[in-house]
């Protein structure tokens, strides 16, 4: 009898609580649910977008960054003509030549972008087909070969890098042209370098929405969640070299600030 009247007394003290931390939990972000790159975070459901179609022709008002003839329109990070190969309409990341910035600039923009991962798998997880789209050289789309290739969920293809997962795994095949249509709101700062309103990103993976104008929580990185740093309006789109043969194409730009 005695233990039952201490059983009830211990129910009626901590299930409030039980339920305020449940209630709690409801209403946590995924990012404070989930550790940055944590292995248990869900994987999205693969779904097939279907066949690769022809190049997307680019408006008459988008800025062409890559035609798939040369890289005039391209710096490396040291400000020097880029050392990617270029043929057959594409370019392609040479490993350990460094990542590649347009050398024009722009804040709110919508970004078309084909690439392909390579048809030969090499790797598995992050070491598979890596490299990445960078809005102001700062906040990273990833590009991944995540096609039967388990990776953790906020770094798959189409991840915002670190923070995001995509909501689904739209993936083609590797060697396959794969498209991304991201429509991207750039950060706004006051004098003072605070942070007015966070960047947004809505992303298409090979037509299929992944992203749906989510709120960035800062610049993406590796392993940590950076914090917001003042930067200009403007600055360079940037495609990563992470030391894998990615094939990009048909890249145009229409700038949402003229
Ligand atoms: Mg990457």
């Amino acid at each position: 009898m005695r233990k039952s009247i201490i059983a009830v007394f211990f129910l009626v003290l901590f299930c409030p609580l039980l339920q305020t931390c449940m209630q709690e939990n409801d209403t946590m972000t995924p990012q404070e649910k989930w550790k940055i790159h944590d292995p248990d975070r869900p994987l999205p459901p693969v779904v097939d977008p279907g066949p690769a179609g022809p190049l997307l022709p680019a408006p008459s008002d988008a800025v062409i960054l890559f035609d798939g003839t040369d890289l005039s329109g391209w710096v490396d990070g040291k400000g020097n003509t880029p050392r990617w190969k270029v043929e057959n309409g594409y370019m392609e990341v040479v490993g350990k030549t460094g990542s590649i910035l347009s050398g024009q600039e722009f804040g709110d923009c919508q970004l078309h972008v084909e690439w392909a991962s390579p048809e030969e798998v090499k790797g598995e997880s992050q070491g598979r087909g890596n490299s990445g789209v960078f809005l102001m050289n700062t906040y990273e789309v990833q590009v991944l070969d995540c096609y039967d290739n388990k990776t953790y969920a906020d770094g798959m293809a189409a991840a915002v890098y670190g923070q995001y997962p995509p909501a689904v795994n739209a993936c083609r095949p590797p060697g396959e042209w794969q498209s991304f249509d991201i429509i991207f709101v750039r950060p706004r700062f006051d004098e003072e370098g605070r942070v007015v309103s966070p960047a947004r990103m809505t992303v298409f993976h090979n037509g299929v929405l992944v992203q749906h104008d989510v709120e960035l929580l800062g610049p993406t990185a590796w392993k940590v969640r950076e914090k917001y740093k003042a930067h200009s309006d403007r600055l360079p789109i940037s495609f990563q070299d992470h030391g894998n043969p990615v094939r990009y194409r048909n890249i145009w730009i229409r700038d949402l600030e003229k």
